[in-house]
């Protein structure tokens, strides 16, 4: 092992690169903030109870993926490997949803963890922005949360995604197709684990990714035959919403997800350009969650975002973003008085929100306008005694390379200006 290497499945954000990251995060969030979702954060670990019965001991995150450890005081914890039960608990806790302002909207951004086999675009820490509307059943705000989803990609100006889309019934229907469709892989020739997953979990397998599973699955009874009316009507009405916002969607009969607590509507984000690992999102509503944690009934809807696969898919379309140069402008100082004055100008220009940099460390000239080349700035700002006797800076454009005095007194003016 190498001292410095980061665990497996896990990586660094730096710059240039991490700007990328903090703008998808921003542009993510931006739509929900004008839609009135409020921003929450919870602990990165949680008692393990709460991901068991939330996300399904079935699963396979449960099961195989969790970072699950007892403390030294002998709690079993878990490191949280997705939101949303999170978020619920925490508005369970705070009450909020008996402030009487249903639903609560919430959103959050931070690192999740699986222990998954790690490969390009799957991380053991990974990093989501999700949203949550809680305590409210109505297909505006699944149709809602859809929108503002693809709102934020297409702020990003990523185009090549797909929104899949399906329902998963509800209590009353979703027990009749599991029978169903139990009937249907109790028929089939698969291997004992996936025999096993379609006695405790059948939605599950219609997921199985293998080529020979799905070539068998072909025939299945589907879940969209055996929906309820009021289960239909949802449906249809969360579709006439979203095509009525011009928002194209694909129905995928065969959309389950990997985790247990979804019902009715469920969608996922695709990216064509990403191979295996493609979703870059994904959601739907939990009606039944808050209860299967222990609280009230509290039906709700809510989505990730992955950033992680976002930042790839953005790489696959050849998306550069517009993300605010890092350094506008460069100080060279030339001997101790200069680098007192230039030393006060920096801070005045960034106090003006000019992203300003200095040379640090008393290189000379030669050095310090390599690092000035190496920042990007768009000019540097080079004072020697000569200049400052006359009161006077020198304003560099590094893209030209013509030189200009400037007046001291007036410099914060004129190099906004010049940038402007
Ligand atoms: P999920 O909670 O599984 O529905 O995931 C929501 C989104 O988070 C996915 O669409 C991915 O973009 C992202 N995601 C989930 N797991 C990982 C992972 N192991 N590595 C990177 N991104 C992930």
């Amino acid at each position: 092992m190498n001292a410095f290497q980061a665990p497996k499945g896990t990586y660094d954000l730096l710059p240039p690169d991490s700007a990328a990251f903090l703008a998808v995060r921003t542009a993510i969030a931006a739509p929900l903030r004008t839609a009135g979702y409020g921003y929450v954060e919870t602990p990165a670990f949680e008692h393990v109870e709460l991901f068991a019965r939330g996300v399904g001991e079935s699963t396979d995150i449960v099961t195989k993926e969790m970072y699950a450890f007892s403390t030294k005081g002998g709690t079993d914890l878990a490191l949280r490997p997705e939101g949303t039960a999170s978020v619920l608990r925490a508005a369970l806790e705070a009450n909020l949803h008996k402030a009487g302002n249903l639903p609560v909207k919430l959103w959050y951004s931070g690192s999740y963890y699986r222990y998954e086999r790690p490969q390009k675009g799957r991380y053991r820490q990974f990093s989501q922005v999700g949203a949550e509307a809680i305590g409210a059943e109505d297909p505006a705000l699944d149709a809602e949360l859809i929108i503002l989803a693809d709102q934020a990609y297409r702020s990003l100006g990523l185009r090549e995604f797909r929104i899949l889309l399906n329902s998963l019934g509800d209590k009353e229907c979703r027990p009749v197709y599991r029978e169903a469709l139990q009937g249907f892989l109790r028929g089939l020739d698969l291997d004992e684990e996936t025999l096993r997953r379609a006695e405790i979990n059948p939605l599950r397998v219609l997921d199985d990714k293998r080529a020979d599973v799905q070539k068998q699955l072909v025939g299945a009874p589907l879940l969209r035959d055996y929906l309820c009316d009021a289960c239909k009507a949802y449906h249809e009405e969360v579709r006439a919403l979203l095509t009525a916002a011009g928002v194209a969607f694909e129905d995928d009969a065969k959309l389950v997800r990997g985790l247990d607590y979804y019902t009715r509507t469920t969608f996922e984000f695709v990216h064509d350009g990403l191979g295996s690992q493609s979703a870059v999102g994904g959601g739907g509503r939990y009606d039944g969650l808050s209860e299967m944690i222990g609280g009230p009934a509290l039906p709700s809807v809510g989505w990730a975002l992955g950033v992680d696969r976002t930042v790839l898919a953005l790489e696959a379309e050849g998306v550069v973003l517009d993300v605010p140069s890092a350094t506008d402008v460069y100080a060279v100082p030339l001997g101790e008085e200069a680098r007192r004055v230039l030393f006060g100008v920096v801070t005045r220009l960034r106090e003006e929100g000019v992203a300003t940099d200095f040379s640090y460390g008393g290189k000379g000239l030669k050095g310090a306008m390599k690092n000035a080349n190496r920042s990007g700035a768009r000019y540097a700002l080079v004072a020697g005694e000569r200049d400052l006797a006359e009161g006077v800076l020198q304003l560099k454009d590094m893209e030209s390379g013509e030189q200009r005095p400037v007046a001291l007194d007036a410099v914060v003016e004129t190099v906004k200006a010049a940038l402007a």
